[in-house]
């Protein structure tokens, strides 16, 4: 056992307050800071993968998650113009063992500020971060924290302390959460509906927000990342005929949005830090690489970084655990990296050919062996050993 320290972990979210329970689990003395008033998640649903869910156990949180959450067997996804599939993933056909959990953002949050509370962590809320300097953190209101031996960055894709240089992506998307209705729809898939590479409308089977007993769906409708405006202008009115023209059994979903504010917009960016760490910082999560949701890692990668930090700071200290960290997490998250910025023009972009190539070349070739085990794995989040060095999660 390494020596215990002082940990400010700045950011309440999926990493954050997943690191903040790892680490407190370890005997390290842990606070947590947040911008925000009173604990509260920001967005609409995800999926958790079949790693991230490990990572749950760990801190003692998959129980709740899964008790809101909704098991999504299959990814499924169809042209709109001629009804062709060039979607089709499953976790796990055979056994229906493995899935991935489709969560609000606000149960997961739950789950994971539960695990917090149930430990001897500090959480201090209305914490704006600035800077973090020789192991102090400074807070907007020109108060200052500290000294800490370590400060874990987990404050997301606009972290205030991670130099992390990204690019905008072209596309984003409007995310809402409305009530599960009577449809035809299936309760465990992921469904989409795609026109070429420019519109992508999702559905996803969340499953319960605390407080409320309705099943719930996350929606998405993608679009260029300036025309937000445009749609708000547009009215909701016209935006639901037009995607109910695309998608018909998208209607029940899409009559429940009566004003532009229940939609909110997404804007995505890509970029990677090469290296995740500096002495006496370290940066976990979007603050460590950003990518469009695409794929579905994200809250996976943030949760893996968690769980890495620890195991890291168990058997090194100081840059030597930081090192460690990096060097555990390096080829998974360079390799999803790399998918996403691939994978993601064929699903939002105005490309023209990229979706000729994704329906007519690589939907085929993905359903032909070992095509839909390795898109298992990829979704899984099990194409590299996520934790390369530090045992398995
Ligand atoms: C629309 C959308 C859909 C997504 N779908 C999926 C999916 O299906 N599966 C998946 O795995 N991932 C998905 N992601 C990605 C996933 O949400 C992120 O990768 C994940 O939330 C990153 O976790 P994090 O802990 O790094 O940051 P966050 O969860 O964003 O947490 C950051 C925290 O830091 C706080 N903070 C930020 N700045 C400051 C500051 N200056 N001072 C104090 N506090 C601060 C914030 O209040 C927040 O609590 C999606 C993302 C989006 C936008």
């Amino acid at each position: 056992m390494t020596k215990r320290i002082s940990i400010a972990v700045a950011g309440a979210g999926i990493g954050g307050l997943t690191a903040a329970a790892l680490l407190a689990d370890r005997g390290h003395h842990v606070e947590v800071f947040d911008q925000f008033h009173t604990p509260q998640p920001v967005g609409s649903g995800l999926v958790i993968q079949p790693v991230g869910q490990a990572v749950l156990d760990h801190i003692g949180a998959g129980d709740t998650a899964r008790a809101f959450g909704n098991p999504i067997q299959r990814m499924l996804g169809h042209e709109a113009d001629n009804d062709r599939k060039v979607l089709n993933v499953w976790y796990d056909k055979q056994s229906g063992g493995q899935y991935g959990l489709a969560i609000h953002r606000a149960s997961l949050f739950q789950a994971l500020y539960d695990a917090v509370q149930a430990r001897d962590i500090a959480v201090h809320t209305k914490s704006l971060i600035a800077k973090a300097q020789d192991g102090m953190l400074h807070l907007n209101d020109r108060t200052v924290h500290g000294p800490f031996d370590l400060i874990v960055d987990a404050t997301g894709a606009g972290s205030p302390l991670s130099p992390l240089q990204s690019t905008p992506l072209p596309y984003g998307a409007i995310w809402g959460t409305v009530d599960w209705p009577e449809t035809e729809m299936p309760a465990h898939h992921l469904s989409q509906c795609y026109r070429r590479a420019d519109r992508m409308i999702g559905v996803l089977p969340i499953g319960k927000v605390p407080g409320d007993p309705k099943p719930k769906a996350a929606i998405f409708w993608s679009m260029p990342r300036d025309s937000h405006d445009a749609w708000v202008q547009q009215g909701v009115h016209a935006w639901r005929d037009a995607a109910i023209a695309l998608w018909p059994a998208f209607a029940p979903f899409a009559a429940q949005v009566h004003s532009p504010d229940q939609m909110t917009m997404a804007r995505y960016a890509h970029g990677t830090l090469r290296k995740p760490w500096s002495p006496g910082i370290v940066h976990i999560g979007d603050a460590a690489h950003k990518a469009s949701p695409q794929l579905g890692q994200g809250a996976n990668m943030a949760l893996l970084d968690a769980l890495a930090l620890a195991r890291a700071l168990d058997i090194a200290s100081g840059d030597a655990a930081l090192a460690l960290y990096a060097k555990a997490r390096r080829w998974h998250v360079m390799s999803y990296q790399t998918m996403s910025a691939a994978f993601t023009p064929q699903y939002q972009s105005d490309s023209r050919w990229l979706p000729v190539l994704r329906d007519r070349l690589l939907y085929p070739l993905s359903q032909v062996p070992p095509g839909p085990r390795v898109l298992t794995a990829i979704v899984c989040g099990t194409m590299l050993p996520p934790l390369r060095g530090l045992g398995r999660i």
